[in-house]
């Protein structure tokens, strides 16, 4: 599978630099913009979550009630609004809309996902630091670790490199714990199929059949004339017979091309695979979702 020779060529961090590479210089500015916003968010939701006890202890709680796969989807949710930050500056079809879960959720689980991102960055920086304290510590020790960064979020003296570096590595970070719990939860089923979001397919254009062509899904000619249905990679199809297909599954039916899906890990497939064209410079590169990486292991 195609998949499995890029991984052979790509690691994470390389797949995203080399995308970031293909911006220009406004492109870049317009993006560091973004990271420096994101990043000023994620600090402020840091700094109030260390400073109270018990909107922590809140959020702790709710961050251990949550199995796996829901924890998982979490750290996703935060990946793909990243992976945004950056895809919105790149040449890629448009964007399905963002996955916001009900309003009552959102604090709750925005919190919980914070919370697991920092454990996650202090079981990188420090494998050990967690390994005697009970959760009832947890605050005091994140507080240490955090210090010096919620110190530097002033962003004073900051410059492209310095902000895009972690969010780079935020990003590979994610997409490792993403990917392999997605692997762990695939196992022996193969790849998922995900369907098209609805906002994609309404927005689908329909074009006049040029005749002689043939519908690829039903084998059957598509009349000169006649109404049909265009993919963004221009492959054309019967309208009766494209609309159950989408509703299956996001690929184009001839080339693969995907499709925006309102499916959190279908997305984060979808734009990691299209970053990895971009920043190969190639139009059939597939997807990179590598079956090697590890994952931060023990962030949940
Ligand atoms: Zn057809
Ligand atoms: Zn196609």
């Amino acid at each position: 599978m195609e998949a499995a020779d890029e991984d052979l060529q790509a690691t994470p961090s390389s797949t995203v630099m080399a995308a970031l590479a293909t911006l220009s210089p406004p492109q870049l500015s317009a993006l560091t913009d973004s990271v420096l916003a994101d990043l000023h968010h994620h600090h402020r939701r840091v700094s109030a979550l260390l400073s109270s006890p018990s909107l922590f202890s809140l959020a702790l709680r709710h961050l251990l009630s949550l199995p796996l796969p829901l924890k998982s989807l979490l750290v996703a949710r935060h990946l793909l609004s990243s992976l945004r930050l950056l895809t919105r500056h790149l040449p890629l079809p448009a964007l399905s809309p963002s996955h916001a879960p009900p309003e009552r959720r959102r604090d709750r689980d925005r919190d919980a996902a914070t919370l697991l991102l920092l454990l996650c960055e202090l079981r990188h920086r420090d494998p050990r630091a967690l390994e005697d304290a009970p959760p009832s510590e947890w605050r005091s020790v994140l507080r240490r670790h955090c210090s010096k960064d919620l110190l530097s979020i002033a962003g004073i003296g900051a410059f492209s490199g310095g902000i895009l570096v972690p969010y780079v590595e935020m990003v590979v970070r994610c997409r490792n714990f993403v990917g392999a719990v997605e692997r762990c939860l695939e196992a022996g089923e193969g790849r998922r199929q995900v369907a098209a979001s609805p906002a994609a397919v309404v927005a689908l254009p329909s074009v006049e059949a040029a005749g002689g062509g043939e519908c690829a899904v039903c084998r059957e000619e598509m009349e000169g004339g006649r109404d049909v249905c265009e993919l963004p990679c221009r492959h054309s199809f019967h309208w009766m017979c494209i609309l159950p297909w989408v509703r299956k599954t996001n690929t184009c039916p001839c080339c693969r091309f995907e499709l925006p899906t309102d499916d959190v890990f279908g997305e984060i497939r979808r734009l990691w695979g299209a970053l990895a064209k971009i920043g190969s410079g190639s139009h059939d590169a597939g997807s990179t979702w590598s079956r090697d990486d590890s994952c931060c292991n023990g962030c949940a």
